[in-house]
């Protein structure tokens, strides 16, 4: 077997031994090569399920985190989904082959600019990366079947509850301090909102207003 297809096979393996077992969700993270959204030293550690430092001090996620957020947020191929925290743009791209349509924000502008750059360059083009504070979502495109957020806020943002559709789903991790936060997923139903908790998690903090570069 090549290295390439040895690779590929432990980077899957280590994502269903952690839970993922959806199979479009496999499917969409075996075609997204995690190489292209990670760069310099730490490009080849890309196959590990590990978080990696990208620019902008952020990180990308490890991905059988990435795998079961996805699951969880059950995307259909007509849903318009929104991601509050594009970072390297890798949880977008996964999500861009199971959805109709994908916006994603960031307070970061250099990070929006260089995930536009790799979308269009994959041929990704269902993807749009927008810069924005996204604790007040995207008014202009609400609502979203799906809401997914990859930095951690202490509640639930209103205005994403809010812009999410009538039995749409919000995915994210909520927690007062970097070291113990909890993945939720939110519910609107048509008496309010749903949660149920999916365990433990550590995220970058969702950070108010657009960073200084
Ligand atoms: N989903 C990313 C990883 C996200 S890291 C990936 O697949 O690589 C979290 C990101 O959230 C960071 O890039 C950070 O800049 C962004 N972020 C933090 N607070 C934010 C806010 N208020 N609005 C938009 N983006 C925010």
């Amino acid at each position: 077997m090549t290295s390439e297809a040895e690779r590929k096979m432990r980077f899957l393996f280590a994502l269903r031994s952690k839970g993922v077992s959806d199979s479009r969700v496999l499917s969409a993270m075996e075609r997204i090569d995690r190489g292209l959204f990670v760069k310099g030293i730490f490009a080849a550690r890309a196959y590990e399920d590990m978080p990696l430092p990208i620019a902008c001090g952020q990180t990308i996620s490890q991905p059988s985190i990435v795998g079961r957020m996805t699951q969880a947020l059950d995307v259909q191929p007509r849903h318009k989904v929104l991601e509050v925290g594009t970072g390297s743009g890798y949880q977008a791209a996964v999500l861009s082959l199971l959805a109709r349509r994908v916006y994603t924000v960031d307070r970061h502008r250099r990070l929006v600019r260089e995930a536009n750059e790799l979308f269009s360059r994959l041929g990704l083009a269902n993807i749009t990366a927008i810069t924005a504070d996204g604790s007040f979502g995207l008014p202009e495109q609400a609502p979203f079947d799906r809401i997914i957020v990859t930095a951690a806020a202490e509640d639930p943002p209103g205005p994403l509850l809010a812009q999410l559709r009538p039995g749409g789903i919000m995915v994210l991790p909520v927690g007062q301090s970097d070291t113990v936060q909890t993945l939720i997923k939110a519910t609107r139903t048509e008496d309010g909102i749903e949660y149920e908790e999916l365990g433990p998690v550590r995220f970058v903090p969702l950070v108010e207003g657009l960073g200084q570069e």
